[in-house]
């Protein structure tokens, strides 16, 4: 696309008719428009920050509930209402994590909150006991589709990823707005219910029941 200060474009009068014809003419409208402009407004979209694109492919056609394809996307382009953007609006209300008080990114509030990080270790030894990843390598993907190189990527990290984000999200909230208790149990069963409604365990399989 061409900008002012183009050296393509003549300098002095501008052409306006001349830009036009060249913005109307990038190739950027060339194929899905839609994907493309998708792709630019996830947050750190644009290089050198853009999400892999093998990734951001894959999270757009992995198997999951719509909604929790929703919430994890606004954990990606970073749009979580956390309290310390809650407190600039409401003076009163405490910049710290509801469950346990501590400093809170949205690192904390997907993944390293202690109350959350349990929920997170049991569904992973449950649903992907094969992946060996570091909390660090782990939140890296959680939070910017990244994965240490020759990691092996099955449909089944998308799906237990983005149902695990959704049901600590809606439990967080159910916790801050109706005072309903944060238990780790209920919350797990709820999570394998989901993904086993998505990718059934094969038969005969133990089934580890929270
Ligand atoms: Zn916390």
């Amino acid at each position: 696309m061409g900008f002012i200060g183009d050296p393509d474009i003549p300098q002095g009068h501008i052409e306006y008719k001349y830009l036009l014809h060249q913005w109307a003419n990038d190739p950027f409208w060339i194929g899905n428009i839609n994907q493309r402009i998708r792709y630019l407004h996830i947050s750190g979209g644009l290089p050198p920050y853009r999400f892999p694109r093998t990734m951001i492919q894959q999270f757009w056609v992995a198997p999951m509930h719509p909604e929790a394809r929703t919430v994890w996307y606004k954990v990606l382009i970073q749009k979580i209402p956390l309290q310390k953007c809650v407190s600039r609006f409401r003076p009163p209300t405490s910049s710290l994590c509801v469950l346990c008080h501590q400093e809170e990114t949205i690192e904390h509030f997907v993944y390293s909150c202690p109350l959350k990080k349990t929920i997170w270790d049991t569904t992973l030894a449950v649903n992907l006991p094969l992946y060996f990843l570091q909390p660090v390598d782990f939140c890296d993907f959680i939070l910017h589709l990244r994965l240490p190189p020759n990691t092996t990527i099955h449909s089944t990290l998308f799906t237990s990823c983005a149902t695990t984000i959704h049901q600590i999200w809606c439990a967080h909230w159910k916790f801050k707005l109706e005072n309903k208790p944060f238990h780790e149990h209920p919350i797990v069963r709820m999570i394998n219910t989901r993904i086993a409604s998505i990718h059934p365990p094969p038969p005969h399989s133990v089934v580890i029941d929270y």
